[in-house]
């Protein structure tokens, strides 16, 4: 924490007007129900509601000042708020000395942050904070550092743009391509097209194998399992670690599943570009802690849980589905839905059911498509988790490996708080 924000310079930088009542801020925030003492308030627009709705609440929580567009006391007046948060991010940002990696993809972005920031060693936004007011905000209180890793999360044409703006990054990583948001992003091409507007606008540029196949950039380095200007090869996969050899060095990882494989090696191909030293990344990735619901590893009552649900896609369904392939034993797939895929949602689902049929004959498919999934491959079809949970306990066996993968709206891992502790 160390940033001081003072209104005039905000207004100075996004030729705003500053109105009587406003205090320099320790903080910022977009959410009025953060806002404290001392907090800027950006009055955004959103979905539901817009921010300015939120300017008075803000300011009698004590607010230091509002960037809105209206004229009120308190606020410092800009024609839209959130081009002035994007400006502000971008000088906050241009405040660093240090070098600045930032993580693009469709999916594995949070994944491979935490493998190069916690690699290298450097500062990064916590858990999923990947959009401009949170990119910001991280800026703002960003002390000195030889570096920090960033994610940035699209679900609109264009955010790319304003997303590299305001991070300019060194070094682009490009984690990998498929299909995402597409009820915001139209189309697959839309999607390949827009992320990999991170690699044109850094400098120096890095995508995984799969994400780079068609992307013809000058000066692009590529990472992959057995493949790729960096490879890892030796992969030696369980259900608690991952392990393989980068160049002469044996990587040890306390987590499961390929995601965090090519997350470990993406990170080591930045120290690589970056000129850091490899010996001590691989010492810390064997440290490596994951914010929760990404292949998280899990024993309750006797049963084995593997819990990917904080999110899915095809993309992270099948590389979920792949690992457990590699695994030994009964296992059962609760699979739910896969959100934002617009149009196309039945097709990707009916592809994911039969993905999860070579892996796996138990199969528990949970959502809107489940009845049109069990029907193409067999398996049971639910309505709700609390079904799911019934047919589950009824089911699995100790010794039995579970895998949980749905959407975040269908929050799958309350199964788990759900689960019975004892065998
Ligand atoms: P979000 O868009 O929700 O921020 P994200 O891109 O940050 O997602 P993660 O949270 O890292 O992605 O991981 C989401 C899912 O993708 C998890 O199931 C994870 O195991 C899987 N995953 C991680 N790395 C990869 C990868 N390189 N390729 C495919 N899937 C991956
Ligand atoms: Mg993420």
């Amino acid at each position: 924490m160390g940033g001081e924000l003072k209104p005039e310079w905000v207004a100075q930088l996004t030729g705003g007007r500053v109105h009587p009542g406003v205090k320099p801020a320790h903080d910022l925030h977009w959410d009025s129900r953060q806002v404290g003492p001392g907090v800027a308030f950006f009055a955004l627009p959103g979905n539901k509601a817009h921010g300015r709705d939120f300017a008075q609440e803000a300011l009698a929580k004590g607010a230091a000042f509002v960037v809105t567009d209206q004229d009120h006391p308190g606020a410092v007046e800009v024609s839209r708020p959130e081009r002035a948060l994007l400006v502000l991010g971008r000088a906050l940002r241009d405040r660093f000395r240090g070098t600045v990696v930032a993580v693009g993809g469709s999916s594995g972005k949070t994944t491979t942050k935490e493998c190069l920031a916690q690699g290298l060693g450097w500062p990064a936004p916590e858990g999923n904070l990947n959009n401009a007011p949170g990119l910001t905000r991280f800026f703002l209180h960003l002390g000195e550092a030889p570096g920090c890793v960033v994610e940035l999360g699209i679900d609109r044409p264009l955010e790319m743009a304003e997303l590299t703006y305001l991070a300019r990054p060194d070094l682009g990583v490009l984690t990998a391509l498929g299909a995402e948001h597409l009820e915001g992003l139209g189309s697959l091409e839309n999607v390949v097209r827009e992320e990999s507007w991170l690699l044109w606008a850094s400098p120096l540029r890095l995508a995984s194998v799969q994400a780079a196949e068609g992307l013809k950039l000058p000066g692009l380095k590529t990472y992959g399992i057995g493949e790729g200007d960096f490879q890892a090869r030796d992969l030696e996969l369980t259900l608690d670690t991952s392990q393989f050899h980068y160049g002469r060095l044996r990587i040890w990882l306390p987590y499961p599943g390929l995601g965090v494989v090519l997350g470990a090696l993406a990170a080591l191909a930045g120290a690589e570009m970056l000129g850091q030293p490899l010996g001590e990344a691989a010492e810390r990735l064997a440290g490596l802690r994951l914010p929760p619901g990404r292949m998280q590893r899990l024993e309750l009552g006797g049963v084995r849980f593997l819990n990917d649900a904080y999110n899915a896609n095809p993309l992270s369904l099948k590389a979920g589905l792949e690992f457990l392939q590699t695994q030994p034993g009964r296992k059962w797939l609760v699979l739910g839905r896969m959100a934002e895929l617009g149009r196309e949602a039945l097709r990707y689902h009916l592809e994911a059911a039969r993905w999860a049929a070579q892996v796996s004959p138990h199969r528990v498919f949970i959502g809107p498509f489940a009845q049109v999934q069990a029907n193409e491959v067999g398996g049971v079809a639910l309505e709700t988790l609390e079904e799911a949970l019934r047919f589950l306990k009824q089911n699995v066996r100790p010794g039995d490996l579970v895998y949980l993968k749905a959407s975040r709206s269908v929050g799958l891992e309350r199964l788990l708080e759900l689960w019975p502790k004892e065998g």
